[in-house]
């Protein structure tokens, strides 16, 4: 993915955006714009992110780059446009750390099952919020255990969630 031979260093990209973008509008502060990803907001490794790719003719310069975590740098759009980048990374602004894979893992839900995870919850009369979590917790350690993946897909989180709703009215 070109990372290696970027020249532009993480700093003079954060410095260079941060003195430009209005960081209410992020997943990320500021003050952890080097640590976080910029997109979802996540204390990952960050790689420097083409916004025009190289191979569009986009430059080595801090204007030209965002830092994003290995997964959102997977997912990112790779247009000549530079606008679209932002449009993208705005679009994604999550309010808390640690929350945003959840939240598009809920969605996922959604759109699988044609109904909110709130709504599912509501439905089925799953009042003991806590245990239901305790059953989320298990499932995922159960998850990663088996695949042992770093990090869950949303597509994953979503079936946690469905097996979860299951076991909830089994033990019920
Ligand atoms: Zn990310």
């Amino acid at each position: 993915m070109g990372n290696r031979n970027i020249k532009t260093s993480k700093t003079d990209i954060a410095d260079y955006w941060f003195s430009i973008v209005d960081e209410s509008d992020l997943s990320v502060d500021a003050a952890e714009a080097y640590e976080r990803c910029w997109r979802c907001g996540y204390e990952k490794s960050l790689e420097k992110c083409h916004i025009i790719p190289d191979s569009l003719g986009g430059e080595d310069k801090p204007s030209n780059l965002v830092l994003l975590c290995k997964r959102c740098h997977l997912e990112n759009p790779n247009i000549a446009d530079p606008d679209i980048m932002w449009d993208w990374i705005r679009a994604y602004k999550t309010p808390f750390y640690d929350t945003f894979w959840v939240e598009q893992g809920m969605k996922e839900y959604e759109f699988i099952y044609r109904k909110s995870l709130e709504e599912e919850i509501k439905e089925r009369n799953i009042f003991d919020v806590i245990k239901f979590n305790k059953i989320v917790k298990e499932q995922i350690r159960k998850t990663t255990y088996h695949f042992g993946h770093p990090y869950l897909n949303s597509a994953t989180i979503a079936g946690v969630f469905r097996i979860s709703l299951k076991k909830y009215e089994e033990d019920n």
